[in-house]
């Protein structure tokens, strides 16, 4: 399912949750959980994937052990296609870093008990620049060699001819919490971050929220949404090229490792979300209503309504909150809901 049938009504209303934080939690919806291309479901899913490789990270560190921030770029053109590069750049990795003898080699020799890893694809004057990072994860005591573990990715680069850039085909940074210099730990006192950027977690999982290296998949979507034919390409061959392909990847124990559930949820649990905070109120939307919100692409704007309870645009109905307020506030025992009661219709 891509994320064109993503939001879609299952029912003939649309249920949401409004919490007390004046969030929204939508129920009653298909979700896509696509990472890649869903401009509702990415966050979703990133957001919560940055938490847990936080929490895996801070742990680990909190062990005496270290981490490394790494990130793998190859060479391209305006010309490429995208699904051509992120077949090379994963081929590449593997064959540095994967089962195979030079792989497990460079792994042992620093100590490397596991790694967590993304592909980001942004979109530059240059074509298509798809690129890999990894959180790796190194034992207590052993010492981590930037040199041999990036000696491996110019071999690949060797290997294909390519231009080897010190410092550009591969960046090796140290995660640090602002304690670990001093060997202490302060697990959740402070958020791990790669040195000169940002926490662990967002590094890896929020590639939707950063504004560097040329145009993230929101920003050709939203170009692509305007009609103009090279855009509307390069977004169609932006979600064959990804659809399918996994997209935040760890190793198989480092989760165990870091005490996490070894099995993780899928991106479409994750997508259906948590109640964050506090539920408060539930409001019911027509599905029609719903439809043509999603349709001309106001969703956001019909989910603030609702939060500020204006039926001036949309007709929705509030179960069990009170709006007169200057926030929000459940009546008192809430009412169960009344799916069925006549909408109001409001002019
Ligand atoms: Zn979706």
């Amino acid at each position: 399912m891509g994320a064109l049938s993503c939001l879609r009504p299952l029912d003939d209303h649309v249920t949401v949750h409004v919490g007390v934080g004046g969030t929204t939690h939508v129920r009653s919806v298909m979700r896509c959980g696509s990472v890649w291309s869903c401009p509702w479901c990415a966050p979703v899913v990133r957001s919560q994937k940055a938490e847990e490789i936080t929490a895996a990270v801070e742990s680990w560190l909190a062990k005496g052990g270290r981490v490394w921030f790494v990130t793998g770029t190859i060479p391209h053109t305006a010309t490429d296609s995208l699904d051509v590069l992120l077949n090379r750049l994963q081929e590449m990795w593997t064959r540095a870093y994967g089962a195979g003898s030079g792989g497990q080699g460079v792994r042992r020799r620093n100590g490397v008990v596991g790694s967590v890893r993304s592909i980001e694809v942004t979109r530059g004057d240059n074509g298509w620049h798809p690129h890999i990072h990894a959180l790796v994860f190194v034992e207590p005591g052993v010492p981590f060699s930037v040199a041999d573990w990036t000696a491996r990715w110019r071999a690949q680069f060797s290997r294909e001819g390519f231009d080897y850039v010190p410092g550009v085909s591969m960046d090796v940074r140290q995660v640090r919490t602002p304690d670990t210099a001093e060997g202490a730990t302060a697990i959740g006192q402070y958020v791990a971050a790669v040195e000169g950027g940002w926490g662990a977690g967002l590094e890896i999982a929020r590639a939707d929220l950063k504004g560097r290296g040329g145009l993230r998949a929101d920003q050709i979507l939203e170009l692509a949404s305007t009609g103009e034919k090279r855009w509307v390409w390069r977004w169609r061959e932006y979600e064959q090229a990804t659809k399918g392909r996994r997209c935040i990847v760890w190793s198989r124990g480092l989760r165990a490792l870091c005490g996490l559930d070894e099995v993780e949820a899928t991106d479409e649990e994750l997508a259906a979300g948590p109640d964050a905070d506090e539920v408060i109120g539930l409001v019911i939307v027509p599905a029609a209503e719903w439809n043509s919100a999603r349709s001309s692409g106001q969703l956001g704007e019909l989910l603030e309504a609702v939060v500020r309870g204006d039926r001036s645009r949309w007709r929705f109905h509030t179960v069990g909150v009170d709006w007169s307020g200057t926030r929000p506030r459940w009546l008192d025992p809430p009412p169960e809901p009344a799916q069925d009661a006549p909408l109001p219709l409001v002019a």
